[in-house]
């Protein structure tokens, strides 16, 4: 081996070796779940192929309240995602998924109150074998077939899932959260609910947020078919939604 070769080789281990920015860790993760979408990280900026940058640390210190109102995709990993953990009471406001940069999200899926959302829905089998007909879900970076991926898997589980899974109650909704004026994940269509007659939400312990009491009763096997195929799951959340399963690959990465 040439001594021009080894310096080669050394610099190379040493670009390896190097550790990773925080910044450089959240953009590497978006490139490696929206691989059509996310083209490079350069100069502290996500840099999507449509040509559109988002800066992925905006350098603001933020309360929990602010993180939510306005995350930069580097907050978006602030709370580790603890994809197939035993189901348990979240800590004091650990909402991992719930912090949503919406420019970049609208960049993939739309903005579906400029009515860019529905034309990219397509119709998904929602476990047919037990009566869930069809749901509505967006066809960009790979939402649908992840939904189409899940029902398969669920209709192989156990008959008892059917009263969790049906009726869905509701996937694609151009609406504002609750007690917010932020469009819902469900407005990009990467959400689905399953039967409300068997979940829980915070908003239902307590409206204010100050003493929520955590309830669940979805099987956390359920939610592990969802995991293994790119979704989040509310249950994860201080501020739960135990029917709500998003399509948020980047978390479960
Ligand atoms: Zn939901």
């Amino acid at each position: 081996m040439s001594p021009r070769l080894d310096v080669f080789a050394v610099t190379l281990l040493l670009a390896g070796l190097a550790p990773a920015t925080a910044e450089e860790t959240a953009g590497e993760k978006l490139r490696a779940a929206y691989p059509g979408f996310v083209d490079r990280v350069e100069a502290g900026d996500l840099v999507l192929k449509s040509g559109l940058r988002v800066r992925i640390d905006d350098g603001r210190t933020k309360s929990f309240d602010e993180r939510l109102a306005d995350p930069d995709p580097d907050d978006m990993f602030a709370d580790p995602y603890p994809k197939g953990a035993p189901v348990a009471a979240p800590a004091k406001d650990f909402d991992p998924g719930r912090y949503r940069n919406a420019a970049f999200f609208d960049a993939i899926y739309g903005d579906c109150r400029k009515g860019e959302v529905t034309k990219a829905l397509v119709s998904v089998p929602w476990v047919p074998k037990w009566g869930g007909g069809h749901v509505k879900f967006s066809s960009r970076a790979g939402a649908a077939e992840a939904l189409a991926a899940v029902s398969k898997e669920l209709e192989a589980g156990p008959a008892e899932w059917k009263r969790y899974l049906v009726p869905s109650a509701g996937t694609y909704n151009c609406r504002v959260i609750a007690g917010t004026t932020r469009v819902s994940a469900h407005g990009w269509g990467i959400a689905i609910d399953v039967n409300d007659r068997a979940s829980d939400y915070w908003r239902w312990s307590d409206p204010s947020g100050r003493k929520v009491v955590f309830k669940n009763r979805i099987p956390a096997e359920i939610a592990a078919v969802f995991e293994r195929h790119g979704f989040v799951w509310g249950a994860r959340w201080y501020h739960y939604d135990t029917m709500h399963f998003e399509y948020r690959p980047e978390m479960l990465r």
